[in-house]
């Protein structure tokens, strides 16, 4: 087969709106814009498509080789095909591709064809400088936890980007946020705590919602000091877990904070219904006892966001009854 062939490919981007509006790189001509689809031409010759849709929560990356089976000379034929196997059996630098694309969320694969070969992978449109914005702020929250001299700073996940149903996907990019934001905590001296969050606020609030999910990244992420990387265990986030007192125990010197309140049956509202301890119907003093088994001895944390009730009352009463409560049941 004619390998000049592979020279000549044409780059299909289907995206989010305002990048094809952006000013263009030096180097690149713009060309036809037919119904919406917009063509740029590269320095070295590679054809660009451009085809914003803004009803899609995804980008589409398709890369096609002008090449294919018709240039599969006697004694060549399959070459074409085999080649496009060949390109996810991986290379010195990503000996595993699939699990690369994996960790980024990104659906891939590639056909051979008469005329061409093409890859092509999809993976949530959330764009890079909302990503930015967001890694400035986290900084900036190390350096005001670091500047009022804080024991740890909490982390909440967050959950699936706008429109996405990409769960794996939004696994990957908290691995990478904690990934690229621990250097600085770490040069900061602020001990990072992931707090999971209950299944309930997995698409808006936080993604990671059990303590083992929160275990398994300290233990990929941190120096394993537990100084750097560790847990926050909130009461009404983890009750409910059958695997919660192995994880209590894996979590061990990593536990760098505890929160406590109660789980109120009925729950009138997922966020702002928490009850005072006691009034609920998680073993306050059971969950304690798995904590302080580690050897934590830090403060505990009363954490009741109560619209519809403890926030209405008298706030003398409502320390009283939280005073009372901690030596009672908690
Ligand atoms: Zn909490």
């Amino acid at each position: 087969m004619n390998f000049s062939f592979l020279r000549r490919f044409v780059l299909v981007l289907a995206f989010l709106p305002g990048l094809a509006a952006a000013q263009l790189p030096p180097g690149v001509k713009a060309g036809p814009s037919v119904e919406g689809v917009s063509q740029f031409t590269l320095a070295n010759g590679l054809e660009v498509l451009l085809f914003p849709d803004d009803s899609k929560p995804t980008t589409t990356v398709n890369v096609t080789y002008k090449v294919g089976s018709r240039h599969e000379n006697y004694g060549e034929t399959g070459m074409a095909h085999l080649l496009e196997h060949l390109m996810f059996k991986g290379s010195p630098s990503f000996e595993d591709v699939w699990k690369e694309f994996g960790k980024r969320g990104m659906e891939v694969n590639g056909t051979t064809f008469y005329d061409r070969t093409n890859y092509f992978e999809s993976f949530p449109a959330a764009d890079e400088t909302g990503r930015r914005a967001a890694h400035d702020d986290n900084r900036r929250a190390v350096d005001e936890a670091a500047a009022i001299g804080a024991r740890s700073l909490v982390l909440i996940a967050g959950g699936l980007p706008k429109g996405s149903k990409d769960l794996a996907g939004a696994h990957a990019q908290v691995h990478d946020g904690i990934a690229a934001l621990l250097p600085h905590a770490r040069e900061s001296g602020v001990p990072l705590a992931i707090e999971p969050l209950h299944p309930m606020y997995a698409a808006d609030r936080a993604c990671v919602n059990t303590l083992a999910h929160a275990n398994d990244l300290c233990e990929r992420l941190g120096d394993g000091s537990g100084k750097d990387l560790g847990v926050a265990v909130d009461v009404y986030h983890v009750w409910w877990d059958p695997d919660l007192a192995a994880q209590i125990a894996r979590a061990g010197k990593r536990i760098l904070t505890y929160h406590v309140c109660d789980w109120l049956v009925p729950t009138r509202d997922l966020l702002l219904d928490r009850g005072m301890p006691g009034d609920g119907v998680i073993d306050l003093r059971a969950i304690r006892a798995m904590v302080e088994a580690t050897g934590y001895d830090g403060p505990i944390d009363v954490e009741i966001f109560s619209a519809q009730d403890w926030w209405k009352r008298e706030p003398s009463e409502v320390l009283r009854i939280c005073l009372e409560r901690h030596q009672t049941v908690v």
